[in-house]
Parts: structure tokens; sequence; C-alpha cells
């Protein structure tokens, strides 16, 4: 039977090429040389939610939203929350103030005019949000946003902030931070979001891990994804280090099925939705 609880479906809509873990051999410069496949992996991912009766947050790259428009209006047409994934998939633990502040505003102006309404959700890339950068949410709370998903309590060679708090609160700044879901076993703290991970475990012990969170942590599970990990034709990127590429490709074509798995057993809603985030927003 499925759990009662709502939890939150989210979808970082971005291509093959812009991942972090490529970013050392596919610069920003070179992105248009890739073939694009986000267009159709969304539209893809919009027939299996709407199977489902699913209503999910996409976190949207201001380069996608630019040169795909039609395919924004169609996401929040359906019923979906439109956030923001920043402009150029940079990590904000890597930019100065002035380039974070200049890289969120020109994805929400973008997709902002595009809508004709105001975005209350960012994601950082690569969860690039933690203590040697919290004025990241002071520039969210000045541009308006109402929440943020940008920080993920794991030891991780890419990503993350061990000590984070592990579960949605509210920042002094105003922002609603709702970290990456974590669970601790055998005294380590385990990812259990989405990404990779849930490619590598099989699909029952996925659920498995998803079952003990909502149990014994007592709070909604959020579950991340991207387009591209539904796509096992895409394009194959060279030159990347073994660790990444395996990473990537693991178990691509089990994807869709597993996440129609998810989509079935558990209860989901938009990131609003569940965490109910409603704010006034400043103009
Ligand atoms: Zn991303």
């Amino acid at each position: 039977m499925k759990s009662s609880v709502l939890n939150a479906m989210t979808v970082d809509v971005e291509d093959f090429f812009h991942v972090s873990a490529f970013e050392e051999i596919i610069k920003p410069e070179q992105w248009q040389d890739y073939q694009v496949r986000v267009d159709r992996n969304t539209r893809r991912l919009l027939d299996i939610f709407a199977k489902h009766d699913v209503k999910s947050t996409f976190f949207v790259l201001g380069w996608v939203a630019e040169r795909y428009p039609d395919l924004i209006k169609e996401i929040s047409k359906q019923g979906h929350e439109i956030a923001s994934h920043g402009y150029a998939h940079r990590r904000a633990s890597e930019q100065t103030r002035e380039e974070f502040t200049a890289d969120v505003l020109r994805s929400k102006n973008h997709l902002e005019d595009l809508l004709g309404e105001k975005l209350t959700g960012y994601r950082a890339p690569s969860f690039s949000i933690g203590y040697t950068n919290e004025w990241a949410f002071e520039v969210l709370a000045e541009l308006g946003f109402g929440y943020s998903s940008s920080t993920y309590p794991v030891k991780h060679d890419l990503y993350g902030t061990p000590d984070w708090p592990r579960f949605a609160y509210k920042r002094p700044e105003g922002i609603v931070e709702i970290p990456i879901p974590t669970l601790k076993i055998l005294g380590k703290q385990v990812p259990i979001g989405g990404g990779g991970y849930f490619r590598l475990y099989p699909y029952s012990v996925a659920r498995k891990l998803v079952k003990q969170y909502l149990k014994k942590e007592q709070q909604p599970y959020s579950f991340y994804f991207h387009p591209w990990e539904i796509d096992p034709e895409q394009p194959h990127v060279q030159g990347a280090s073994f660790k990444s590429r395996f990473r990537h490709y693991l178990n691509l074509d089990k994807m869709e099925g597993r996440l129609e798995s998810l989509l079935t057993d558990f209860k989901w809603g938009t990131m609003k939705d569940v965490y109910n985030i409603d704010v006034v927003q400043k103009s």
C-alpha cells in the first residue's frame, strides 16, 4: 500500500554535457557543439508523470530555458512547478557573491518573463552551498526566493557538507532550506536522495531506504534526478575519468522502470506543496 505522506519529486533540467562530473573536459563554450537531448527527455518525463498523475518541481537551467522556451511553458502548463537551477551550471562555491547573483538573476528573470509569474525555488548546481558560502542565502532572499534545496549533508568528493542540518528548516535570511535526504546507517550518513545512488542500488533497496527514512525521521522525503538519466542512447563523453563515467552511465537503461516503481510506491508532489512554501515575493 502507498504510504500517505506526500513527498517531493524534483528534476534538475539540464543535459548530459552540463553535469559537474564532466566540467573539466566540457567547457560552457563547447556546450553548443553537443547534441541536445534534454528537450526530448524532459517531454518523455512529462508523459511518465502524467501517467502516474504526479506533479513535480523542475529546477530549470537558464541555458536550457533560453533555447527551449516551449518546453518550459509546457512543463508549467501541465501543472508542475518551475524553479531555477541557475544559468550556467557553475557551483555557488566557485563564484564570488557578485558572480553568483548575476547567474541566478539571469535565470530567474528569464524564467519569470517566459512564464509571467514569480519563482519561489532555487537549487544550486552540485548542492554547492554550505558553511563557506552562507552568504548565498542572503542573495536568494534579496532576489525574492522562498526556498532553496542546495545542500547535501554527506561526505562526497564532488559535493556535500557532512555536518549540515538534515531536515528542512527556515534560515535567518528567511529562506527555507530543504537538504537532500540522508539516512544514518552504522553511524555513517548515507545519501538516499537520488542521482547516481538510486541507479546503483537495486530498486528494492532504494524503496527500503525511503520507507526507513519516512518511518524513522517522520519527515517528508524528496527525490532528485535528471532527464539524461532515462536516456541510455545519449552520446558517450570521451576523456572523463573512469569514476565519472561509471557514475554517469551506470544502469541508465534501468532508470525509467525504477522511476515508475518509485512513482507507484509513494505519494508525490511539488516542493511548494510538500513544504507549504508560500512567500510574499518582493518585486
Ligand atoms: Zn545540475
